[in-house]
């Protein structure tokens, strides 16, 4: 390929990347992915998973959404319905970790600080264009979405995306937890401590005393 060809490949390829909205679902991420992962500083998404989404920011490979714990909330579904439907991502990748923020206190107790703080925590505003959107009175403290266990609720997440009306079958959905101690990944497990006796897996872990305020039905 001549230097010439190769210069006008390259500016046609940037030009459509920089105008790759305009082409809706023929214009999809590289990776034709989006990942929900928590916003935990310690969890490196473009390491955990090999690829280049957040670093360089625009690296391309995926569309990011992150949260607190990576939780699936009504944002995230807000998301991942456009990202899946209408600019052609076709997998879903639910990234949580070890030693996360969500599971190193009891939601219950975060509620109780807030209500001391004087905050009124039945009355909180959730949305500028839904002021009808609230929350339940007594609903707040699981809306806070703290974990008892990282794998548990990580396997929950991708069912919840997996059957959700929004999310098309076809779509390629898993789950995968990132150990902040070994900055290592691996499968979520469940039912035995075999594999992650070594980490902080759950609240229990991390000395959160009682169950967390039930989130899931
Ligand atoms: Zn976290």
């Amino acid at each position: 390929m001549t230097i010439k060809s190769r210069l006008e490949k390259r500016i046609e390829e940037t030009t459509k990347w920089e105008i790759r909205r305009q082409y809706g679902a023929d214009g999809p991420n590289e990776g034709h992915l989006w990942v929900l992962a928590c916003m935990d500083e310690r969890l490196p998404v473009d390491e955990a998973l090999g690829i280049r989404a957040d670093t360089p920011v625009g690296g391309g490979d995926a569309h990011l959404f992150r949260n607190a714990g990576g939780i699936v909330t009504d944002d995230a579904i807000r998301s991942a319905m456009l990202t899946i439907n209408f600019f052609g991502t076709t997998e879903i990748i639910v990234l949580q970790h070890t030693g996360c923020g969500m599971l190193s206190a009891n939601g219950n107790d975060l509620e109780a600080a807030l209500r001391a703080k004087g905050i009124d925590v039945d009355n909180v505003p959730m949305d500028p264009s839904n002021p009808e959107l609230t929350l339940e009175s007594g609903s707040f403290a699981k809306w806070i979405g703290m974990m008892d266990d990282v794998d548990e609720t990580c396997l929950k997440t991708v069912d919840y995306i997996k059957g959700h009306p929004l999310i098309p079958d076809d779509i390629t959905i898993s789950g995968w937890i990132w150990e902040t101690e070994f900055r290592r990944l691996r499968a979520p497990i469940t039912g035995t401590t075999e594999g992650r006796e070594r980490t902080q897996y759950a609240a229990s872990v991390m000395g959160v005393k009682g169950s967390q305020p039930p989130r899931w039905s």
